[in-house]
């Protein structure tokens, strides 16, 4: 297990639109409760990208600016370098487009990082609204808001994070991001680990090689399933 969980918040100030900057704080504050170091260390759009990284957020962002983001981190292929050595990647939203082979950003065609086998398309309307997510990788229902126009569409095989119960997700109304090692990909805003924080643990466990028994929820089993209705 690494002696300091080293967090990278990459672009806020590109992929800050949602609120995802969240997932970091709540990653960190769960992290304290399993008696986990962390060090939330923030990339801006100038700064090389670490190496050293264990976990990786990518969040939601306007079309102009997830271009922007995409082409900073493909200056160095410090992240792809992390991954391919272990470390997590949660992206949402315009992050998670970015990660597959290609994705429209104002109605031009851009080449994504094709981390994993899918792409995004100009969807038939902008898919707003809360989302359900059930059978998902980690194990609970997932909660959250989505707001993109794109939709998803996941290569052969590419194993989805979810079906959809409420809202679009991927945009087919059935599935809901992707899942590959341990990169995440998710339509979810809320932040979603705020409002998943069981999520937020499977993170920490695949980052620290980490199990933790049972999930540790320190705000309480009653707010959490509130926390769950909340579509
Ligand atoms: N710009 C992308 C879209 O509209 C992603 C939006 C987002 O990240 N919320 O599909």
């Amino acid at each position: 297990m690494p002696q300091i969980t080293r967090i990278v918040r990459i672009h806020n100030e590109l992929l800050g639109t949602y609120g995802d900057r969240g997932n970091a704080d709540v990653l960190a504050f769960r992290a304290k409760f399993h008696g986990i170091t962390t060090e939330i260390i923030d990339v801006s759009y100038n700064d090389e990208m670490p190496t050293n990284g264990n976990i990786y957020l990518l969040g939601g962002a306007e079309d102009a600016a997830q271009v922007l983001s995409l082409e900073a981190i493909s200056r160095d292929g410090n992240m792809e370098f992390a991954l391919e050595n272990g470390a997590v990647l949660l992206a949402v939203c315009a992050g998670f487009q970015i990660i597959g082979e290609s994705f429209y950003a104002n109605g031009v065609e851009q080449e994504g990082l094709g981390l994993i086998n899918m792409r995004t398309v100009p969807g038939q309307k902008r898919y707003v609204g809360d989302i359900k997510v059930k059978e998902s990788q980690v194990g609970i229902e997932l909660t959250g808001f989505e707001n993109h126009g794109g939709q998803t569409i996941l290569g052969e095989g590419v194993q989805p994070l979810g079906k959809v119960i409420t809202g679009n997700g991927n945009g087919d109304g059935k599935f809901d991001g992707a899942v590959l090692g341990n990169i995440f990909g998710t339509y979810l805003h809320g932040p979603l680990l705020a409002r998943n924080p069981e999520f937020a643990d499977l993170l920490l466990a695949r980052a620290t090689g980490r199990k933790f028994t049972q999930i540790h929820d320190p705000l309480g089993a009653e707010y959490a399933a509130l926390r769950r209705k909340l579509t």
